[in-house]
């Protein structure tokens, strides 16, 4: 049997779960990262790679895998060790305080403490009601996500959803695609306004059609997917013809074994004391999209303060006697392990 010994665990190698690797090193403390998928970055790489995203203080602008390549360099320093592609099923506590942790592959973790950093734990996506569609998937002709836009150069896409994500992969494919069509149900998005600003104005320029009040109700092809059919609130109807059909209605977020694990959950999220961010079981602490407190934002930059404070509670959970010094890191460099 595999089995490691760390002083923090990280469940979760997405930004936040990265990132704490850094704060705990700052600290002197190893880590030790475990993903059920098979690459670091959680949504980042598997959502939305070549995604821009605009909030990371510091940088105007940066593409989600090239903030995951940043991390990982930013942590190297303090060479984390990584089991990937396993998903930790099992938690208990010891008589001596360590915690035992199994994944799906039988691995062992023995650690002092815990960090759970497992943002929408094994999200699934949330697929329209449309008849047959699944006839379409994988690689047929119906995407749920999108992990590469280069598979969609010079293609006819219709793209549906009224959230950030139908509006930020409007914006992008409208550059590569040979035709974007964004299908709304409502006439207002839900998204950020400055992006459906920007799918406004890519419609007026003639880059985007955009088809409001109107939802995709019908997939049609051979095999692979070749038209669908968009009804509009007051009945009408228009057969389009496509190359791919992506559906962007956001994630069903799934907690998975961690909700079984006696934490005290709100929603979906384990609770957190936002002083170190604990939840109920001492030693345990949950950062990034899977916690909950009052005023919680799902956003990287404040998993990014979630991973310091946390890392400082670890600490005095790990050293009670230690008295701990404020430093900062210096233009030679972060200390070393
Ligand atoms: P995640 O990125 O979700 O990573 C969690 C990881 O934990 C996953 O890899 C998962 O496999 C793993 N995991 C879960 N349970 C287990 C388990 N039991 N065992 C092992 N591994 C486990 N935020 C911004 O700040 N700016 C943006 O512009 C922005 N754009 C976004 C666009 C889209 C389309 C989406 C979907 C989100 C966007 N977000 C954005 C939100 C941002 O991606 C999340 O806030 C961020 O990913 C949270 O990071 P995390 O590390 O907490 O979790």
């Amino acid at each position: 049997m595999n089995s490691i010994s760390t002083d923090i665990c990280i469940i979760g190698a997405g930004p936040v779960g990265l990132f704490a690797v850094f704060e705990a090193g700052l600290l002197k403390l190893r880590c030790h990262v475990v993903d059920a998928l098979p690459q670091v970055g959680g949504q980042l790489s598997e959502i939305y790679p070549k995604k821009p995203i605009y909030d990371i203080p510091g940088f105007p602008e940066v593409l989600a895998g090239d903030l995951v390549r940043n991390l990982m360099q930013q942590i190297a320093p303090f060479h984390p060790t990584f089991t990937l592609g396993e998903r930790v099923e099992r938690y208990a506590k010891l008589d001596d305080g360590t915690f035992q942790l199994f994944t799906t592959d039988g691995t062992e973790i023995i650690c002092k403490t815990i960090c759970i950093a497992g943002g929408l734990g094994s999200f699934e996506p949330r697929k329209p009601a449309i008849e047959d569609l699944e006839k379409f998937e994988g690689g047929r002709g119906v995407h749920y996500m999108v992990r590469d836009p280069e598979h969609f150069r010079n293609q006819r896409l219709v793209i549906a959803g009224g959230g950030d994500s139908a509006l930020d992969w409007t914006i992008f494919l409208a550059d590569v695609a040979k035709e974007v069509t964004l299908v709304h149900r409502g006439t207002t998005f839900r998204g950020a306004a400055d992006s459906a600003e920007k799918v406004q104005k890519l419609h007026e320029a003639g880059k985007v059609r955009l088809v409001l009040s109107s939802n995709v109700t019908h997939v049609h092809g051979n095999g692979h997917l070749e038209a669908v059919t968009i009804t509009a609130n007051g009945g009408s109807t228009e057969s389009v013809a496509l190359d791919h059909f992506i559906p962007l209605f956001g994630l069903t977020p799934k907690l998975g074994p961690i909700g079984e694990w006696g934490l005290e959950l709100q929603d979906d999220a384990v609770k957190v004391n936002t002083l170190d961010y604990s939840t109920s079981e001492p030693g345990v602490f949950a950062i990034g999209d899977i916690n909950t407190y009052p005023g919680k934002l799902k956003l990287i930059l404040c998993g990014f303060h979630e991973a310091a404070l946390m890392a400082q509670g670890a600490f005095k959970y790990i050293n009670p006697d230690k008295k701990y010094v404020l430093k900062y890191t210096t233009v030679n460099g972060v200390p070393t392990l």
